[in-house]
């Protein structure tokens, strides 16, 4: 078994510190009982921490896999790897072949409950970068949609599909449909109405006799959902902004937003209606003619959202908060539950206390816990915890303190050597005390040289807080089950008072 020191070099960096200076303070983390250890050093020099094509770092996976290693010592954590995906899949590999794993400049100690929470925190996120892996894989697929084929399987609404050559390619294309287009734009305008919400175009339209495709009764769940459709909408640039401020990935150039085709948006949870699932979803301009302009279709999505309908067909009840809220009367779990609000047909999530089930004479607190204010407040509370846990570790490995003491040290050897030399041109002193005094005077120059270059030192050596910045814009993006994992990795439990109060407990 063999200690292992990492060292690595950047290419971008030339003033980062040097692979032996790495070396040095790694030597220094090897602790008395290990003294007899082998040790072997290993160094990239040159080498982008940017991805693991290094040939030292292969060289150190190889012989963790070999089962030959005891220990990893790097200098920085990023040392070893910039990206937090292979950070990740390092320490999943050390784990494997139990090897332990010491940063001489981060207290990265995975032994601890802290040490470990940032593990859990930094694998839950790393799968943003999975994403992009798999985006990668489906590149193929992606290619279809950028030409325009239409992906979805049974004809939309509105549209039949008819043979057509896509760049040179036998294909299929959407064309509108007479008398099912004129539909769709019947119910966009209706809707856009003032008053109009979906339950009421929803009876508008069964009153009039209208038909779904496939015969059957429209539904607010299926209107919506034709609603948010863009294959219908005339893109143009306003479209575009939309979803760019939603932060879907628009594949089509923004030239292709003309004003005339229609677009499709297609990725991972395609159903959800959560805004942040957004970010999964791509769009892409269509080569067949859009059915509705882009204001009508922009004014329904507006409406949409201010409506925050949670459709029927999505089993959105849930809260990413599930299981965490306990009813601080009778101790037992609260539940959501959806709801009907009569007035303006919204369905809104709300937290119930589950104590009647234990046969407990519980109704929970008095005010209703709308589960949208409850997430709304923890999800502040955790970005507030990862803003703290950035700015603690920025100023643990900050290290100004040091460096203006070193500043009023050198202020101090000036002091000395202009008094000095003051005593030397007053003639105050023979030649005895003069050739003491540039002796003095050569210690005090070398003496405050020293400073500068420990000043130096200490400012290249910036702290590294790159993970804990990932793991606070991480937060931003993150989707309900990214949120969901977090909630159980960072929450115990939150404990709702009977006033509605909010208390939580968290796990670190
Ligand atoms: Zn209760």
């Amino acid at each position: 078994m063999a200690i292992i020191i990492y060292a690595r070099k950047s290419v971008e960096k030339e003033n980062s510190i040097s692979c032996e200076t790495q070396l040095m303070y790694c030597r220094s983390m090897i602790r008395p009982d290990e003294k007899d250890e082998k040790v072997i050093e290993i160094v990239d020099n040159g080498f982008s921490g940017g991805n693991t094509d290094r040939d030292g770092f292969q060289k150190l996976m190889h012989l963790i896999r070999r089962g030959r290693v005891s220990k990893v010592i790097v200098y920085r954590v990023d040392r070893l790897s910039r990206s937090l995906i292979d950070f990740v899949n390092c320490l999943n590999e050390f784990k494997e072949h139990n090897v332990k794993f010491v940063s001489s400049q981060e207290t990265f100690d995975t032994s601890t409950p802290y040490g470990e929470m940032v593990v859990k925190l930094l694998m839950v996120f790393a799968e943003f970068e999975r994403t992009s892996i798999i985006e990668r894989v489906t590149q193929a697929y992606e290619h279809r949609s950028e030409m325009g084929f239409y992906m979805g399987g049974r004809r939309p609404y509105g549209f039949e599909l008819v043979p057509a050559m896509i760049n040179n390619i036998k294909s299929k294309k959407l064309s509108p449909v007479v008398g099912e287009a004129e539909q769709i734009q019947y119910i966009y305008e209706v809707y856009a109405q003032e008053n109009v919400t979906l339950r009421r175009l929803q009876s508008i339209l069964i009153a009039e006799g209208r038909q779904t495709l496939d015969g059957s009764e429209w539904t607010t769940s299926k209107l919506s959902a034709l609603l948010k459709n863009p294959i219908y909408v005339r893109a143009d640039s306003n479209v575009y902004d939309y979803f760019d401020a939603h932060g879907v990935n628009i594949i089509s150039d923004v030239s292709a937003f003309t004003g005339e085709y229609g677009a499709q948006l297609y990725g991972r949870s395609k159903h959800s209606q959560t805004i942040a699932d957004w970010s999964d979803m791509k769009l892409v301009v269509m080569s067949h003619s859009g059915i509705v302009g882009s204001e009508l279709w922009l004014r329904c999505q507006r409406k949409l959202e201010q409506n925050k309908q949670i459709g029927n067909s999505c089993s959105n009840s849930t809260s990413w908060l599930a299981g965490k809220l306990i009813c601080a009367k009778c101790g037992h779990k609260m539940t959501t539950v959806k709801s009907v609000i009569n007035k303006s047909n919204e369905i809104r999530r709300y937290f119930s206390c589950t104590g009647k089930q234990h046969k407990k004479n519980c109704k929970g607190p008095k005010v209703t816990i709308y589960a949208e204010d409850i997430e709304n407040m923890v999800y502040e509370c955790i970005a507030a915890k990862f803003s703290e846990l950035k700015s603690e570790i920025r100023t643990s490995k900050n290290h100004s303190d040091e460096i203006n003491g070193l500043k009023l040290r050198i202020k101090a050897v000036e002091k000395s050597e202009a008094g000095l030399l003051d005593n030397i041109l007053s003639g105050g002193f023979n030649a005895d005390l003069v050739a003491l005094a540039n002796q003095k005077a050569t210690a005090l120059k070398r003496e405050r040289l020293e400073l500068y270059e420990k000043i130096e030192e200490l400012k290249n050596d910036a702290p590294d807080i790159k993970y804990v910045t990932d793991l606070s814009r991480s937060w931003q993006n993150a989707d309900f089950k990214r949120r969901k994992q977090v909630a159980s990795i960072m929450i115990d439990r939150i404990i709702i008072g009977e006033d509605g109060s909010a208390k939580i407990i968290w796990n670190i």
